[in-house]
Order: structure tokens, then sequence, then C-alpha cells
């Protein structure tokens, strides 16, 4: 049997129980402005959709130097999903409320 763990607050998830909700997050560096100076108008464009796709199947994370492309999946529960969905970039509400600032 599968075990779920919430990669939020790390509490176990009962698929039997509680509706277990899946966040893929896909981040690529914007880089239009680099593409436009240094290469020429008829590369590929092809090939630079290959090179995301092997991108994709290696989960390496030994790739020195610049971060381009990056796919995360994350498990979460109820709870964690609805505050994930009221505060997806993880802004601080604290700064805004002032917790925790005097
Ligand atoms: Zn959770």
């Amino acid at each position: 049997m599968i075990h779920f763990t919430c990669d939020r607050c790390g509490r176990p998830i009962d698929p039997a129980n509680e509706i277990r909700y899946t966040v893929k997050m896909e981040v690529q560096a914007a880089m239009e402005t680099w593409e436009d100076e240094n290469q020429d108008e008829d590369r590929d464009h092809l090939m630079e959709v290959h090179e995301i796709l092997d991108r994709e199947d290696e989960f390496d994370d030994d790739h020195s130097g610049l971060e381009v492309y990056r796919r995360m999946r994350f498990d979460l529960c109820t709870n964690c999903y609805q505050q994930f969905m009221q505060n997806p970039l993880g802004k601080s509400k604290s700064v805004k409320l002032g917790f925790g600032e005097n």
C-alpha cells in the first residue's frame, strides 16, 4: 500500500479518509533577451524543445550553473492545500500584519 505524506506539514495522508492534493510547479528562466542577442534567427527552435524534454527525463540536480528549467511536485493534505491556495508564493503575512516585528 502506498503511503503518502504531506510535503508541507509532514503529516501522513490517508487517501481513504481525505483528499490528497498534488501540486505541480514548472519554473522556467525567461531569457528571451539572451536568445535574441546571441543566437541567429535561423536557429532551429526544435532544438530548444528537445533540450527541455531531455532535462525533464533526467531529474538530475547535478547540473551546475544557471538553472533554466525545473519541475517540482508536492503532495499536500487538505489543510495545507487550502493554505497554499491562499498564498501560493509563500509571501510573508507576518510583515504585513506586523507579527514578530516587535
Ligand atoms: Zn499538510
